[in-house]
């Protein structure tokens, strides 16, 4: 059978993730690929870390991204900081939480997991409760950004209470990084991973992280040796840390990171208090909308968050039905709800690039017509 080149069709990105790329991140990801050791790309990388630093407002100088999706990133950080034996706090409050469950008991270790309802905000006082219950526990694991739901925590308050306690944070900004406030040193938070394809309009693939002097001093004082050579932050920094030494770890994407710096440099020229502000303006303008449709919102406004919009079905509609048509029709993808949320509610999101006047009216024109 002969098979021939693969050509997508052209679609509006407005569900969960991935988000609309813009297109000048794609050119620079068509330029020419050169060695992952070439000083040229080295320098790039060292670029790349400020640009990273900035946009996750940290100083921390392990900060980098990991070549990997965003639960690369996610493993890379419980894989380094939780030993066998350990007890972990892991709030949640939708799907992601449950992950975080899963790499904690994959580590050897317990989690004590601090429920809220999907669709509300981590409440600070049950983590409060379950620190005071667990005197143990090393570390706290929360979701900023519950891609799931839509919901969005403080994160500055949990991570305070987590450090009453004498635990380290580790905090999932996949969703958030971008669109909304993510400030590192500002909420004390030890450990992040983010993801590319959600506010940073940028292909999927890469997982930026940033680790805190605390946290590395856990790592470097580890009773045993982390259980995946791969992500071992002792061993990728050979590679990825400061200095001019730098050594093969493993061959780095390089294509997709001239991407995500590209990215980065557009996050930059406009600003993150700006990105911010437009992200909030499109939801405004989103949300009117969908109120004047009767649609409602799954999560109390002080909660939401800009970017995912999680809104549920009206009764009696055939929800994948609309989706599939928008498809057909409008080239446009929306998200269908994920484990607990599924059948119940669609995910609209408005993310990096896709944050824009176009996509918010095509979506509630498309949206109109599929209903009436
Ligand atoms: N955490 C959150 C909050 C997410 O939304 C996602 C993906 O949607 C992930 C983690 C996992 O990221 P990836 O799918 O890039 O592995």
């Amino acid at each position: 059978m002969q098979i021939s080149s693969f050509h997508p069709p052209v679609r509006t990105l407005m569900g969960p993730g991935p988000s609309d790329v813009n297109p000048r991140i794609l050119e620079a990801m068509s330029r020419p690929t050169i060695g992952h050791l070439d000083p040229v790309f080295v320098s790039m990388m060292d670029e790349m870390k400020a640009l990273l630093q900035f946009a996750f407002q940290t100083q921390n100088a392990l900060t980098m991204p990991v070549s990997g999706p965003g639960s690369a990133g996610m493993e890379t950080c419980f894989v380094n900081l939780v030993e066998p034996g350990d007890t972990v706090i892991v709030c949640q409050n939708g799907v992601f939480g449950g992950r975080m469950k899963e790499n904690v008991e994959r580590c050897g270790a317990t989690a004590v997991m601090v429920e809220d309802p999907w669709g509300r905000a981590v409440d600070p006082h049950k983590l409060e409760d379950a620190l005071k219950a667990h005197p143990e526990a090393r570390l706290v694991a929360f979701v900023h950004a519950e891609t799931s739901t839509g919901a969005q925590s403080d994160a500055k308050t949990l991570a305070e209470i987590a450090h009453n306690h004498d635990a380290l944070v580790i905090m999932d900004a996949v969703t958030s990084l971008g669109g909304t406030p993510v400030m590192i040193d500002d909420w004390q938070i030890d450990a992040v991973y983010s993801g590319t394809q959600k506010c940073l309009s940028c292909t999927p693939g890469l997982s930026p992280v940033s680790f805190g002097e605390q946290a590395l001093n856990r790592i470097k004082h580890r009773k045993t040796k982390v259980q995946s050579w791969f992500m071992d932050l002792n061993l990728v920094m050979g590679y990825w840390g400061s200095g001019a030494k730098r050594a093969y770890h493993h061959t780095a994407p390089i294509n997709a990171l001239y991407g995500l710096h590209e990215a980065l440099v557009i996050l930059q020229e406009e600003g993150l208090e700006q990105a911010w502000a437009r992200h909030a303006r499109m939801h405004q303008a989103l949300k009117a909308g969908f109120e004047a449709m009767g649609l409602r919102f799954v999560v109390p406004e002080a909660e939401r968050l800009p970017q995912l919009n999680a809104i549920s079905i009206p009764q009696g509609v055939d929800e994948a039905a609309v989706r599939a048509q928008l498809l057909q029709d409008y080239d446009l993808e929306i998200g269908a709800g994920l484990g607990a949320m599924s059948g119940k509610i669609w995910r609209v999101g408005l993310m990096g690039f896709g944050a824009n006047p176009k996509n918010v009216r095509l979506c509630l024109g498309a949206l109109e017509d599929v209903l009436s």
